[in-house]
């Protein structure tokens, strides 16, 4: 079956849904940031349509939308199809997770009268993308009475910003003899939170009295030392999503990395048919960026206890064979998003295996580097059965791979997901500047993306 070129663009440049529908992902992607935030905001948003938490109910009917909110890291949501669930369900699984700086434990220092959070940088970045750029502190503070507030600074024009102050170049001669991972150090990654202030100690010039910064902290935003230690807390990049180049056709945000991904599965998630055949799921992971490791990464526990949690709504055995019977018939996206070629460095690809930003919906048979390590390679029978439902909607999509064999590669969470049983293909947009502050995708390429999502949703069936 040839690869049909139709770009996004010529599809979807006059669609009347282009509009609102790009309004709705800036929106999205300028209030949620972190998987905290998104978990919580879908939580919000599944409430308001009358969907129950799974610990809350014995069974569900069809039609019914169905969640479990995940340690508050992950979400999973259904909405229950007519059909059993040991025929498997439709399932788009992105990660709300993205690059960023972590503070550390014990973040707060001072030194020269200028005050820190020390940070640990999260995810793969280019560490010099990362310095002298507006940055807003994001996260969760706990305290020891089990509550948890969330906290947001540096996003609203009457707030603080900080920043990760670089060295001047005056200073800097010796700068070119460094490579470029060498250029900024890790331990270097932190930011600037505060400087001298009318209670310092004068005699004492080595060491600041930042006892008064400690009691602003607490007073003014609830950040107590103590509390600091188990907080979960990390700066990310200040600012909403915006529209990028002349003629807007573009889309510039910090982490669309996946919360693009995010964002069109949950729009096609609430677009699709009410009463579906297949029970339908939606599924936010944690820690893809780290190797989706932990409590709540593709590698934990959700995707079964989920799955086995819709088998007991529907009155179903939970037992092992049940429940690997219903994976085995599950179909799944991996939703992620891919590196699109960048004109300005074509030395780092081959010929026409890179996939074009604007071109549509990128499908991935597989990822890895080298070998084809590490690689989670989707059967070709799923990959000709998504291309037909494509085809048949008439969604633009395209193939490709990463970079240069050898030279680039990059893995997703569906390796995780396929070893359970399930087939799983990774579709996602193609971006350029992956991973960096300001990460860049097509608008249509969502508006691509979003119908891609829908038409699995509703018409995708086990191969
Ligand atoms: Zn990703």
């Amino acid at each position: 079956m040839p690869e049909k070129r139709c770009k996004s663009w010529d599809k979807y440049a006059a669609s009347s849904e282009l509009a609102p529908l790009t309004k709705k992902l800036v929106d999205f992607l300028s209030t949620n940031k972190t998987e905290r935030e998104i978990v919580r905001s879908t939580e919000a948003q599944l409430r308001t349509l009358d969907a129950k938490s799974v610990e809350e109910i014995k069974n569900a009917t069809a039609g019914e939308i169905v969640y479990l909110n995940w340690k508050n890291r992950a979400i999973a949501v259904a909405r229950l199809g007519t059909q059993s669930l040991k025929d498997g369900v439709n399932a788009i699984i992105s990660h709300g997770d993205a690059p960023r700086i972590d503070i550390k434990e014990r973040p707060l220092y001072e030194k020269d009268q200028l005050a820190f959070f020390d940070g640990h940088y999260y995810g793969g970045i280019k560490k010099y993308q990362w310095v002298n750029i507006p940055l807003a502190l994001h996260g969760e503070v706990h305290n020891e009475k089990g509550h948890t507030s969330a906290i947001v600074v540096g996003e609203k024009s009457d707030e603080p910003l900080f920043t990760i102050p670089d060295l001047a170049i005056h200073v800097d001669s010796e700068m070119g003899k460094r490579t470029a991972k060498e250029a900024v150090e890790g331990e270097n990654l932190d930011a600037l939170v505060g400087s001298a202030n009318s209670e310092r100690n004068s005699e004492d010039n080595e060491h600041l009295n930042i006892e008064s910064l400690k009691k602003l902290l607490n007073s003014q935003w609830g950040l107590e030392e103590t509390s600091l230690a188990s907080a979960d807390l990390s700066f990310v990049p200040a600012g909403s999503a915006r529209e990028l180049g002349f003629d807007r056709s573009l889309i510039g945000s910090y982490a669309l990395d996946d919360h693009i991904c995010v964002a069109a599965s949950w729009f096609a998630f609430l677009e699709a048919d009410k009463s579906p055949k297949r029970t339908i799921v939606h599924m936010i992971m944690d820690k893809e960026e780290i190797g989706s490791d932990g409590i709540s990464g593709a590698d934990g526990a959700l995707f079964e206890t989920f799955l086995l949690e819709l088998l007991r709504l529907q009155n179903l055995p939970t037992d092992p064979l049940t429940l690997r019977r219903a994976i085995a018939r599950t179909t799944a996206i991996s939703a992620d998003v891919t590196a699109g070629r960048n004109p300005l460095y074509e030395a780092s690809y081959v010929r026409d295996q890179q996939p074009l930003c604007g071109n549509g919906v990128v499908i991935m048979k597989s990822s890895g580097s080298g070998g084809k390590y590490e690689a989670s390679e989707a059967r070709g029978e799923m990959m000709s059965a998504v291309i037909a439902l494509l085809n048949t909607a008439d969604v633009p999509w395209q193939v490709g791979s990463f970079g240069r064999i050898d030279k680039a590669g990059g893995g997703t969470l569906a390796k995780y997901i396929a070893r359970l049983g399930a087939d799983i293909i990774d579709i996602g947009p193609a971006l350029l500047s992956m991973h960096s502050p300001l990460e860049i995708a097509s608008k249509t390429d969502f508006l691509a993306l979003k119908e891609c999502y829908r038409v699995f949703f509703n018409g995708m069936n086990s191969v």
